[in-house]
């Protein structure tokens, strides 16, 4: 058994935590290469590392210098090596870290330094390699990751390294710079690393016992999710459940491997496993898995009779959206009619007139309508389509609350069915399908 774990920015905030992830590590002697996140929150209004090395290139980019923010740093970093008892020169590195981010003046360089320094730290802690990611990490220059020169790395770097610690986040660019992933990317590390050496499990450790049904702070009673497939996780994240990145699974969808969610301070839960299709569990299975949700979209309706019959209707409608440069949530559509759903952000600068001109302009509809101020909340799982009447609960219990359905989209594979409400019954949405599922 071989298991890769990633522990996030609260398991390593300070030394309390830091002790914890060493128990948990050395209980199980399968855990050999640790992941790690830069420090992250101790308290409600605590600033995580990451945010203050952001800071750091600002200053550097408008002074030259950080040295004020970065002794903010210092301080954490030393604190922790301090209570910890560590024999090492923490300060030295620190040093060559402050002098190498006025240096390279990116901010994507000084962003990575809190991964790079929590990583250098928990390996002197544990007593593991330091295997620096900028080794074996490589973007394209697209800026994707480049997926066959890394796996050739991490596999020949980590297949002479018996237990090593790892720091999440970031890779080197084509020219060899370093550069991140996006916010929260240690978890995109984990599977990247896990994949490379063929792990059996990539246990990902953070600060929440797993997946929730849904956002506790609509349903505070909300359950945890037991087990999720790899497609059910894609959907509910990219509605917005935040528990992992939202890319973090594909580096493992060839390799198969499963992602267990686990809580550093509660860790005797199980957390939520996370698996492909094949290793689903169906006698565990829900009708329904998950409940995640946006608020603040726009809906632009078309109505045209005989919509069916124009050939290009869809695309010359589409390319109005992609002239403007503008992504589409989705297309749900009718016989007569077509609605084109936008995030409201996009729509900000003013271009809503001018879209709905060139819409006009191309297609020649008979009405166009722009309904603003919706909410898209998602129900997935793949029970739903081995039960029948799940739409039709969901629809009842909606009603039931009095909630006015603006538009429904269902997925092909009967995965997922969106439902489109307006901003003020989205909270009231989100419990009236918990409660016809979980609580029935
Ligand atoms: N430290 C980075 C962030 O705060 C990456 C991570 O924690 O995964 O976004």
């Amino acid at each position: 058994m071989l298991k890769v774990c990633k522990f996030g920015g609260t398991s390593m905030a300070d030394a309390r935590a830091l002790k914890q992830v060493r128990e948990i590590i050395e209980s199980d002697k399968s855990r050999k290469y640790i992941v790690v996140s830069a420090p992250g929150k101790r308290f409600k209004d605590d600033i995580k590392i990451t945010d203050m090395l952001y800071r750091c290139y600002d200053e550097v980019v408008k002074s030259g210098n950080c040295k004020k923010i970065f002794s903010v740093i210092r301080n954490r970093f030393n604190e922790i090596v301090k209570e910890l008892g560590l024999d090492f020169d923490m300060n030295k590195i620190l040093d060559e870290t402050e002098e190498a981010i006025c240096a390279e003046k990116s901010a994507d360089f000084a962003a990575s330094r809190g991964e790079y320094l929590s990583a250098v730290l928990m390996a002197n802690y544990l007593g593991a390699e330091f295997v620096d990611a900028a080794e074996m990490i490589r973007f394209d220059s697209s800026g994707r990751l480049n997926n066959e020169y890394t796996d050739d790395k991490v596999k020949t770097r980590l297949d002479k390294v018996k237990y090593a610690v790892i720091p999440g986040f970031y890779g080197k660019d084509s020219h060899g710079k370093i550069k991140t992933f996006s916010r929260g990317g240690s978890d995109i590390t984990g599977s990247i690393i896990a994949r490379g050496v063929n792990a059996d499990l990539y246990e990902n450790w953070t600060d929440v016992s797993g997946f929730l049904i849904c956002d506790p702070r609509i349903v505070p009673e909300a359950k945890v999710i037991e087990q999720l497939t790899y497609k059910e996780l894609r959907e509910l994240s990219y509605m917005g459940a935040s528990v992992l990145h939202s890319e973090a699974i594909f580096p493992l969808v060839k390799s198969r491997i499963p992602i267990n969610i686990k809580n550093t301070f509660r860790p005797a839960d199980n957390g939520t496993m996370i698996v492909p299709s094949e290793q689903y569990n169906l006698k565990k299975e829900s009708v329904i898995t998950g409940i995640a949700g946006k608020k603040d979209f726009s809906v632009i309706f078309i109505e045209k009779s005989m919509m069916n019959s124009e050939v290009g209707f869809i695309r010359k409608v589409l390319s109005v959206m992609e002239h403007y440069g503008l992504s589409v949530e989705h297309v749900p559509s009718g016989i007569d009619t077509l609605s084109v759903v936008l995030s409201s952000e996009q729509l900000k600068n003013g271009i809503l007139t001018d879209v709905v001109n060139e819409i006009r302009e191309n297609v020649n509809p008979d009405y166009v309508h722009v309904i603003e101020n919706v909410s898209l909340v998602a129900t997935v799982g793949h029970g739903m389509a081995r039960r029948l009447g799940t739409a039709a609960k969901i629809f009842n219990a909606l009603s039931d609350e009095g909630i006015n359905i603006k538009m429904i989209d269902q997925g092909s594979s009967e995965l997922n069915i969106i439902i489109g409400v307006s901003n003020s019954d989205y909270e009231k949405c989100i419990h009236a399908i918990y409660n016809a599922f979980i609580n029935d």
